[in-house]
């Protein structure tokens, strides 16, 4: 009797163990929740999860503080943005706009096609350590449907409204939901400063599952919005932005090509 009991605990104790080991290797169908602050927040991000993992171990993550980079006269970019429907959701950590099709950039002889453009407060890269009031990134998907170039845009307090910015800032859903398509037509070349001079470095997604290989293209010139357009989008959220990573060993260029 008492042997059986010992054979019984012990087939318990390994019952257990395999419904553990199953519980890990089955991977759950949703990517796991994550935040900007608290035990979610991006110093845990690459514990998460397994398909996170990059966000810890990568060593070429974004943002960055722009600072040192090296002076160079840089291909342009060239953008070939079309109007699109304001399609505008709140996806829970950002303010998002799905772009309709066929808007693209080309960036040394490679064409990247946009996809969405969302917002961060305050901005994610920093120049010189400073960090503007917000940051607008351009999502680009290369030929084979990944993230290949994202163009960053800072964003800071000027005296008047921005009236390119006013269909965008009028309509930012409170609350999380899908992309909401709306008969407002936007164009994402209204939004983009007068230069289009930009720092470069390759650096990756600046969310989970933060991915590498994406060609950053900074602008140098900030756009300006009024206090109260800014508002409209920091009263949603307070803080959306991952802090600053090591530069480690990349390159970081900054394109100083005459203004003409
Ligand atoms: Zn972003």
């Amino acid at each position: 009797m008492k042997h059986l009991k010992i054979v019984f605990v012990i087939l318990a104790w390994m019952l257990l163990n395999v419904m553990v080991a199953n519980g890990e290797e089955a991977a759950p169908g949703e990517p796991p929740h994550w935040t900007y602050e608290g035990e979610e927040g991006p110093e845990a991000w690459g514990s998460l999860d397994a398909r996170y993992e990059l966000c810890s171990t990568g060593h070429a993550q974004s943002p960055i503080d722009i600072s040192g980079a090296e002076a160079d006269d840089l291909t342009g970019i060239t953008f070939h943005y079309n109007p699109s429907a304001l399609n505008i959701f709140n996806n829970g950590h950002t303010i998002q706009v799905k772009y309709d099709e066929g808007s693209s950039i080309t960036y040394n002889e490679t064409e990247y096609h946009l996809a969405q453009f969302h917002f961060h407060h305050p901005s994610e890269h920093t120049i010189n350590g400073e960090a503007f009031d917000m940051e607008l990134h351009f999502v680009h998907l290369d030929a084979a449907g990944n993230v290949g170039a994202v163009v960053g845009v800072m964003l800071k307090q000027g005296e008047t409204e921005n009236p390119a910015f006013a269909a965008i800032f009028g309509n930012l859903p409170a609350e999380k939901g899908d992309p909401q398509p709306t008969d407002i037509v936007i164009n994402a070349a209204d939004l983009m400063p007068e230069s289009i001079l930009y720092s470069t470095y390759s650096g990756s997604l600046t969310t989970p599952p933060c991915t590498q290989d994406v060609r950053w293209l900074v602008l140098s010139t900030p756009v300006e919005l009024s206090a109260a357009q800014l508002e409209a989008f920091t009263s949603l959220f307070e803080l959306n932005a991952r802090p600053v990573q090591p530069l480690n060993v990349r390159d970081l260029l900054e394109d100083t090509t005459a203004d003409s």
